[in-house]
């Protein structure tokens, strides 16, 4: 194993985390980097040091055609105080996937994963203790090469960052009103749309502004090619549950394979669901809702684990459901999931990995 080195590293003392924390504004006193040159050899100088600005060439490749991936997951403080990490193993995997999609050069999984735990090992006072809160730890890989060709760069940073975060409804679990669109796609098969490439995001952001002008948080995105099925909705993906089933749409390239809907998808067959990864068309949602056999829609990811909506609308339809109460099935799931990440609930599929 590499050693890594620590640069002007302090245990942090006194933190003092700020009463409201905005999802992503503030970061921990350090950072884990990593460089890779192919004429070094690859992934070289693993490093901890202080957070803090980068200097780069105005010509650095990333800015201009955007290779870059991430990762986005949680470690939680447990009442019995200690640190767990939800699935790290699963991230690091997808960011090897996306990584591979992407032409950047793959990372040891194991090396990275003890690399953060180190990392958070120093900055641990820095993980809030109230309800709901945690640590979001963002991986970052992107191309450095100062060139303006097009290519797959020559040499990238690594880099984790911590950032502590309250919870994603500050007043509670809270259903969400939803605009899907067919006007913009997110993505297409053999696309980009299941990884985590920043240009992703970059191309959500027209539909996510019509959605907000119209009094709406996030867009639900139809299948590119027909814009009939769905496929996610903003940052999360999609189940819908029906009188006799459980159903999400399939892992068919465009779609990102979230983690929490896995984890939703292994609880759901426990539960004895009738659980299916099938094509959702839009209209057997509204039918289904003006006949009575859809019970409630949710959707799943990392921020907010589970999220309710209050309301679909599709041109001039609108399919309500309670504005503040979140459905039953999305709540259960919410709740054993955060039971098992807080520790409250034993790890019955060893999803933890604890730091300590
Ligand atoms: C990250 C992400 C998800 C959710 O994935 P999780 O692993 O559950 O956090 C869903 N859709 C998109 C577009 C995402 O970026």
């Amino acid at each position: 194993m590499i050693d890594i080195i620590f640069k002007d590293v302090e245990q942090p003392k006194d933190v003092k985390l700020p009463d409201n924390l905005i999802f992503g504004r503030t970061f921990t006193d350090h950072v884990f980097e990593m460089d890779y040159d192919d004429a070094l050899g690859g992934w070289h100088n693993p490093t901890i040091k202080k957070f803090g600005d980068l200097k780069m060439s105005p010509a650095t490749m990333v800015l201009h055609y955007g290779q870059a991936i991430f990762e986005g997951m949680k470690a939680y403080k447990q009442d019995n105080g200690r640190i767990a990490l939800f699935r790290p193993d699963e991230h690091f995997k997808r960011l090897n996937r996306s990584a591979d999609r992407m032409c950047v050069p793959l990372i040891d999984e194991k090396f990275l994963l003890d690399a953060l735990i180190e990392l958070i090992k120093i900055d641990k006072d820095w993980i809030p203790t109230k309800p709901g809160h945690a640590l979001y730890i963002r991986p970052l890989i992107f191309a450095t090469d100062p060139f303006l060709g097009v290519r797959a760069s020559n040499n990238y940073k690594l880099i984790i960052m911590l950032s502590p975060v309250g919870p994603y409804y500050p007043e509670g679990f809270k259903p969400v009103p939803i605009l899907a669109t067919d006007k913009y796609v997110r993505a297409v098969r053999k696309g980009v749309g299941e990884c985590k490439t920043a240009g992703n995001y970059a191309a959500s952001l027209a539909a996510q502004r019509e959605a907000i002008k119209e009094g709406y948080t996030q867009v639900l995105w139809l299948d590119a090619i027909e814009q009939k099925y769905l496929e996610e909705v903003g940052t999360m993906n999609i189940f819908v549950q029906f009188e006799d089933e459980v159903a999400t749409p399939p892992l068919t390239g465009s779609i990102l394979p979230g983690i929490t809907r896995k984890s939703v998808l292994q609880i759901l067959k426990d539960w004895n669901y009738n659980v299916n990864e099938r094509p959702i068309a839009l209209q057997e949602v509204i039918d289904r809702y003006h006949d009575g056999s859809l019970v409630e829609i949710f959707g799943s990811g990392t921020a907010a684990v589970i999220s309710s909506l209050s309301k679909l609308k599709y041109h001039d339809t609108v399919l309500t459901f309670s504005e503040d109460k979140a459905g039953e099935l999305g709540t259960k799931l919410y709740n054993e999931i955060t039971d098992i990440q807080y520790g409250r609930k034993e790890d019955r599929y060893n999803w933890l990995k604890y730091i300590d």
